[in-house]
């Protein structure tokens, strides 16, 4: 089972709005590789995504900001009131993940013109953060984060 997952390291505070449930797309500029739809690990970054915060904080369009992403409205601030921002830790696992060339779509869900469109599916934050170091790419966790990712009360397969 554990080898067919999989973790993605996203930066805050894009990790945080996918563990809460709020942004179910992550856009990427290359694709899923084939044969691979989950589980994966959404992985905290140790770094800010500096202009995502600026925007979420100030309470403007995201699109209109330039990310090109729809949000950023006082809900969505008020939504992360309540979540937890961790950073160099597992913090949340899509039970299963497909991918799509942007043609338009997701633009409610945070989907980027331009973009591939991973669609996170199956959703579960982990009740606990599990430190781990981030990596570029689509890359393997340790089996002891994996087992303790997938180990929860609903864990995923
Ligand atoms: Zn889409």
């Amino acid at each position: 089972m554990s080898d067919d997952v999989r973790a993605l390291t996203v930066r805050q505070p894009w990790a945080a709005l996918i563990a809460a449930g709020i942004k179910p797309v992550e856009n990427r500029s290359w694709s899923l590789p084939a044969g691979f739809g989950g589980p994966l690990l959404i992985h905290a970054g140790l770094r800010d995504d500096a202009d995502g915060w600026r925007s979420l904080r100030a309470g403007r369009s995201l699109r209109a900001a330039g990310s090109g992403t729809v949000g950023g409205s006082a809900a969505v601030r008020e939504a992360l009131e309540g979540v937890e921002v961790v950073y160099g830790a597992v913090v949340a696992v899509a039970g299963k993940v497909t991918c799509h060339r942007d043609t338009g779509c997701c633009a409610d869900l945070w989907g980027e013109p331009g973009a591939w469109h991973w669609l996170l599916e199956e959703l579960t934050a982990l009740p606990e953060p599990i430190p781990a170091p981030g990596h570029q790419g689509l890359w393997r966790p340790e089996p002891d984060v994996t087992s303790a990712a997938l180990a929860g009360p609903q864990g995923v397969g």
